[in-house]
């Protein structure tokens, strides 16, 4: 199913055409971004000399650092009389990202959230109870706005009081989610105690997992433990929230909106692009907003294009699901490390549970606490030291390093209701 057909199949010459036509009305917009057009200076390029794609890369990056530097309004494209909605993202450190909306900006936003809808089955008489965050995160009202546009009844639920969650899908048979993987396990978990078969009792069908990188096991976890189809959501703040990349029915990579968004991969360190189907940092360039478009955006997010065609008919390319961000790797013992990797190795082991914790102290020393499932120890002690001696020897293969295996009892390491902290590290390096 479709909900803008004409634009989801457009050909490939004609979408080249388009996102040509919308790259220089941007560049004209960005012009009177101080910020901007001081980039502009500095590289002596003039709207009306991108002639191709290719001329994308004589444009500047843009980098978070520049829009805490630019906070809160330094990048804003239009007068504030024409702002209809402000999100920000929180960031680790210091102030957040600061992101505006024009009232176009703002339906288009909706207009992506309900192609992803429609491309994954949903319809009007779907029920949509949305588990992430309202408020400033975009996860909450962007995801909203997109399934009210489709016609789903709505259930603005936000994340946590797993009992509320569970009241609202019992008594208004919800069908869909939007959740984050951690507390997707979490809710899965909470269902187990309290004996509730998600397949038998509820009308659950899909969700939509975005907001933390995941694993395809993670994916496969979710999906056997709530008896559901995840389709993994891509988006960041700075490009307008969820929706930038979805998955089809196919569930085979996730679609860019390649008319809303210029795709590049490029090395992280030297900026450079890779060819295509090599991994590298996804750099995104906002084509058709208004408020706050930005030229070359440094997600930091990790991927790669997925090359041909897809069986849906849709022909904007698509993204593998994001392996980690450049910022998250960890360097143990000289070998780059990703939490990914270390998730993708637990998530393949059934005796393993859904919970984990990366440590890293001392002088490099890693140690990776990880919860046993419900049924995962049968008490014999024996048992315990062979799959801890699987779990190190598979973790070693996978990573080059040794890390020190802690099994605990299931339910016993801290459990998140939002964005999981996966990774505390105490090196007196
Ligand atoms: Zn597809």
């Amino acid at each position: 199913m479709f909900w803008q057909q004409e634009m989801e199949t457009l050909d490939r010459p004609a979408l080249d055409a388009l996102q040509l036509k919308r790259l220089r009305e941007t560049v004209r917009r960005l012009e009177r971004v101080p910020f901007y057009r001081g980039k502009f200076l500095e590289t002596g390029l003039k709207p009306e000399e991108i002639n191709s794609a290719a001329d994308l890369r004589r444009l500047p990056f843009t980098t978070a650092a520049d829009l805490r530097e630019n906070y809160p309004d330094g990048l804003l494209a239009v007068s504030r009389d024409e702002v209809l909605r402000l999100h920000t993202s929180s960031g680790t450190t210091g102030k957040p990202k600061a992101l505006f909306f024009s009232r176009r900006d703002v339906d288009t936003a909706a207009e992506l959230i309900a192609r992803a809808f429609c491309m994954t089955g949903v319809t009007r008489r779907d029920v949509f109870q949305n588990m992430m965050t309202y408020g400033l995160f975009t996860g909450g009202l962007v995801m909203h706005y997109g399934a009210e546009k489709v016609g789903c009844m709505v259930i603005p639920a936000g994340p946590g009081t797993s009992e509320r969650q569970l009241l609202l899908m019992q008594d208004f048979g919800t069908t869909v989610i939007h959740i984050t993987p951690s507390y997707a396990f979490y809710f899965a978990d909470f269902l187990e105690k309290k004996g509730i078969d998600p397949r038998r009792d509820l009308a659950l069908r899909k969700a939509f997992v975005g907001a933390e990188p995941y694993t395809e096991e993670t994916k496969r976890k979710i999906e056997a433990a709530l008896g559901i189809d995840v389709y993994n959501s891509y988006g960041l703040t700075e490009m307008n929230g969820p929706g930038v990349a979805f998955d089809c029915e196919g569930k085979c990579g996730m679609h860019v909106w390649e008319d809303n968004f210029v795709l590049e991969i490029v090395n992280p360190a030297t900026g450079a692009p890779v060819g295509d189907g090599e991994p590298g940092e996804l750099v995104l360039t906002s084509i058709n907003r208004e408020a706050m478009p930005l030229l070359r955006y440094r997600t930091r997010d990790l991927t790669s294009i997925i090359p041909g065609p897809c069986a849906c008919g849709r022909t904007h390319r698509r993204i593998h699901r994001i392996t980690g961000r450049s910022d998250d790797m960890l360097i143990v013992r000289g070998v780059n490390i990703f939490p990914q990797q270390i998730e993708r190795v637990l998530m393949s082991i059934p005796q393993v549970g859904r919970n984990y914790l990366i440590l890293l102290e001392g002088l490099d020393e890693m140690t990776v606490k990880v919860e046993l499932s419900p049924s995962g120890f049968d008490g014999q002690v024996g048992h315990l030291t062979e799959l801890q001696n699987e779990v190190v020897e598979k973790l070693r293969a996978e990573l080059s390093v040794r890390p020190k295996v802690e099994l605990v009892a299931s339910g016993s390491l801290p459990v998140t209701e939002g964005k999981a902290k996966r990774v505390i590290d105490k090196r007196s390096l």
